[in-house]
């Protein structure tokens, strides 16, 4: 007797439609899997003979052969439990004769014939449509991520048994379509972010950095001695992130479901991710044995902070290079090339010297020249390239009357507003009107392109810092909603441009 039946892979954040066929032959009792299977899925043989025997159904005695298609293909996961059982059990007079051609099945059993969440199930959804199967069965636990997706019917199951009883009377129950967008709408709640930027006093000009540098998504260093509030400011980053998209979600969800391999249900927030120094290569970037996402993918759309950057390995900051560049990181695993998003903002933090105190007004350095080349010269000119804003802090005298921050809701709704004015410029009614430079295609007054054309000549920027310039400014002149990029906009960018501020570290 022979079964054909639908189901998915993942292949990095992708899925893939493939099919599971079943023969039961005569012959002594044996249960193989062929179409490299992993040892997960070679484990699986063991979890469908007990629950297949525990909804009463008898266990075939003969020669049970699947296969799993396409043969080359190697293939993950625990989520091929579900489709292996229905595959036998369509060979039994229990399904015999039922057609399954249109259905996909997903889901994991436990011994007892339950069925179990999956942590990637969105990607596994999408394998099935591109295969043309819209019609999908998949674990009752997961049917909130599955309605974030369009033009997919899901019966969402809990138990093998219900499952193969309305299989069998040929009666699925479907999810019902009105609850599908309720799970959708995501409202920011205040009372998640433990910190405030009105607990930060002073430093008002990281802080303008920090909220220039997240709307325009800039790559943002800070430098200053130990305890000058670094570490701080970057903490407080999540109470000021712009809330995610559906589309970014899914595709968050997507990535978190292969990295840590436990369901999780929908990624609300952008991410922050914060690895330790000590971090490998393969914990940064991505790869390994099983060639799961690293941290620059799980900092995907939100920001990825490194603090102390000259403390974490040289190879690992160096690897950073390209995904800093493309936004994405290419993996290979078994002959192909795998890709991960990795669309990350980064903030990093430093001291100014082995002592932690050049520039600082305590005076307190005594570090060689040689020294503090040395020290910053942790931080490669190509990374260093790709970092467009950098901040010199100090200390805050705390004898003098001290400003306390604007508060992280303050912060956030600015950016929020600018965001709007800047998906508003950026559309194509504003893009036809008025004059545009040549500068990164911005819009620049007369007196702008003067005052950076002067700083070309000078010899103070190259071309790429003069671009640079450009991006900072056009995200102060965005946060004040104005269309044009003036003057004062381009000076404060100055104030900010990384290439500037590190000269004071290599004359
Ligand atoms: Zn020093």
């Amino acid at each position: 007797m022979y079964s054909k039946i639908n189901t998915a892979v993942s292949w990095g954040i992708e899925g893939l439609g493939i099919k599971i066929e079943t023969h039961i032959l005569r012959g002594m009792p044996n249960h193989i899997l062929v179409g490299l299977p992993s040892t997960v899925i070679k484990e699986s043989k063991e979890r469908v003979r007990s629950a297949i025997k525990s909804i009463g159904v008898k266990f075939s005695d003969d020669r049970i052969v699947q296969n799993l298609y396409p043969a080359d293909l190697k293939k993950e996961g625990s989520h091929l439990d579900l489709p292996l059982a229905i595959g036998i059990l369509a060979c039994t007079e229990v399904l015999n004769g039922k057609s399954f051609d249109k259905l996909g099945f997903i889901g994991e059993l436990a011994l007892n014939g339950d069925i179990q969440p999956i942590s990637n199930v969105l990607s596994l959804i999408e394998g099935l449509v591109s295969a043309g199967i819209s019609h999908i069965v998949m674990p009752y636990d997961n049917r909130v991520e599955s309605r974030f997706i369009n033009n997919v019917t899901i019966y969402p199951y809990s138990t093998l048994q219900e499952l193969v009883a309305d299989l069998a009377s040929e009666s699925l129950k479907k999810e019902v379509e009105q609850e599908k967008y309720d799970f959708i709408e995501f409202k920011r709640n205040e009372s998640e972010f433990e910190n405030d930027y009105n607990e930060v006093y002073g430093q008002g000009h990281a802080l303008r950095a920090m909220e220039i540098a997240m709307l325009g998504r800039h790559n943002l260093l800070l430098i200053g001695p130990p305890g000058c509030g670094k570490s701080m400011i970057a903490e407080r980053i999540p109470s000021i992130m712009p809330p995610l998209s559906i589309n970014e979600r899914i595709e968050l969800t997507k990535i978190y479901g292969v990295a840590d391999g436990e369901t999780k249900g929908m990624i609300k927030y952008r991410p922050f991710r914060s690895p330790h120094h000590s971090i490998s290569k393969i914990g940064l970037v991505g790869g390994g044995m099983k060639v799961l996402p690293g941290e620059i993918s799980k900092a995907h759309n939100g920001v990825l902070f490194l603090d102390e950057i000259g403390e974490f390995k040289k190879d690992a900051i160096e690897s950073l290079r390209e995904p800093l560049s493309s936004g994405k990181v290419q993996l290979s695993r078994g002959g192909r090339s795998l890709e991960y998003p990795s669309q990350f903002m980064l903030v990093a933090t430093m001291n100014p010297c082995p002592c932690g105190h050049f520039l600082s007004k305590s005076g307190l350095c005594n570090c060689k020249v040689q020294s503090i080349k040395n020290y910053m010269g942790k931080l490669s000119w190509p990374i260093l390239d790709r970092i467009d804003m950098t901040v010199l802090m100090d200390a805050v005298d705390l004898s003098s009357e001290l400003s306390e921050g604007k508060s992280s809701q303050f912060i956030f709704q600015r950016v929020e507003a600018a965001g709007d004015f800047k998906r508003e410029r950026t559309s194509e009614k504003m893009r036809n009107q008025g004059q545009q430079c040549e500068l990164g295609g911005e819009f620049l007054n007369q007196t702008s392109i003067e005052i950076i054309k002067r700083y070309e000549q000078k010899g103070k920027l190259s071309m790429r810092s003069v671009v640079k310039l450009v991006k900072i400014a056009r995200s102060i002149a965005d946060l004040e909603q104005s269309l044009i990029i003036e003057k004062k906009h381009i000076f404060e960018a100055y104030t900010f441009l990384s290439a500037q501020v590190m000269k004071k570290f290599f004359i």
